[in-house]
């Protein structure tokens, strides 16, 4: 059961689309602790299409892009608020099963809004962790690496609960025994064949599309909060994957430019997975660019690679279509 569904339909009646406009508007108002409100209007000038979305957004027809020709800055009759600052964090979008918080960290305040993610296979994956903190480490250093019209957000641990539990196969799994990379509504399967995939314990999609509440805190925060570009971070070995089936041509672009200054494998090495519920194609689906990157080990950071691949992303344009964008993707 793998079947891609359209956007409007999705199949598990358990997650309607009321249900999940219900999910999205319980993040508005904030509940306590949650300090980033994505819905919240931003202190600098925002583009028009945040105005535009402000009511419910509808995750089947978001499109979190950002157009360069929409002007960002209108003469106002009042005065303009004080611009928000460049850093922010640790601030909590939500939390984990066990009730973890799920802390990000912003850097700048720009319209084109981006997430690196780390943790998302917990202590399993537990040099992403590290890496992304010495990134928030970095970037709090050096914020002024952060160009004007980016803001760029890490989400240090997406899944705290398994993190906390086993540096080894036990911390994959969230609290649930799910994997909160096989949960996301795209092309979500509860159990999916063993063949090439990890399969070292019993592990499962969830009990529907997005039915952890990691993922629902975190797809709640990449829709209201119009992000346009994705990094997950995973080990170990496999290379770069750019999100979407076939994958789509923002994330091939950024998959590239990711490639140009690494050593990491691209293509990808096949293993004759068949990967279902993942964010990355979730992501992509909805108009993200959006990339899974394996570091080249269980235990390193490969931080001088990944400080070049900061920069790449802070440097990407989200909204720019070169002629490769025009051209079908390769299968990878
Ligand atoms: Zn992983």
């Amino acid at each position: 059961m793998s079947s891609i569904y359209s956007r409007r339909q999705p199949p598990n009646p358990g997650l309607g689309l009321t249900a999940l406009a219900l999910l999205l508007a319980s993040c508005v108002p904030s509940p306590a602790g949650l300090a980033i409100d994505p819905l919240q209007a931003p202190t600098h000038p925002a583009p028009a299409r945040v105005e535009a979305t402000r009511g419910l957004p509808d995750p089947w027809t978001a499109t979190p892009t950002y157009d360069p020709a929409t002007p960002t800055t209108q003469p106002s009759p009042t005065p303009s608020p004080p611009p928000r600052s460049r850093f922010e964090g640790p601030t909590a979008i939500g939390t984990s099963v066990a009730g973890r918080p799920l802390e990000v960290y912003r850097f700048g305040n720009g319209p084109s809004q981006r997430l690196i993610l780390a943790g998302i296979h917990g202590g399993y994956e537990w040099n992403t962790i590290a890496l992304a903190d010495e990134l928030i480490s970095y970037l709090r250093q050096n914020l002024e690496i952060v160009p004007p019209e980016v803001t760029l957000y890490i989400l240090r641990a997406f899944n705290p609960d398994g993190a906390a539990r086993s540096r080894s196969y036990a911390g994959r799994a969230n609290e649930n025994g799910a994997d909160l990379n096989r949960n996301w509504p795209f092309d979500w399967a509860r159990t999916w064949p063993p063949t090439g995939c990890w399969s070292y314990l019993p592990i499962n999609g969830g009990t529907g599309p997005a039915s952890e509440p990691e993922t629902q805190a975190l797809l709640r925060f990449l829709l209201a909060g119009h992000i346009e570009a994705l990094i997950s971070y995973h080990s170990a070995a496999l290379g770069i994957f750019p999100g979407g089936h076939p994958p789509h041509p923002g994330s091939l672009r950024l998959a590239e430019a990711i490639a140009e200054v690494t050593d990491y494998p691209y293509p990808p090495i096949e293993t004759g997975c068949t990967y279902t519920g993942q964010l990355a194609d979730w992501a992509a689906q909805n108009g993200i660019a959006a990339v899974d990157v394996e570091l080249s080990t269980h235990y390193s950071l490969d931080l001088e690679q990944n400080l070049r691949v900061l920069q790449v992303f802070l440097d990407f344009q989200p909204w720019v279509r070169s002629t490769q964008d025009q051209k079908t993707p390769a299968p990878h």
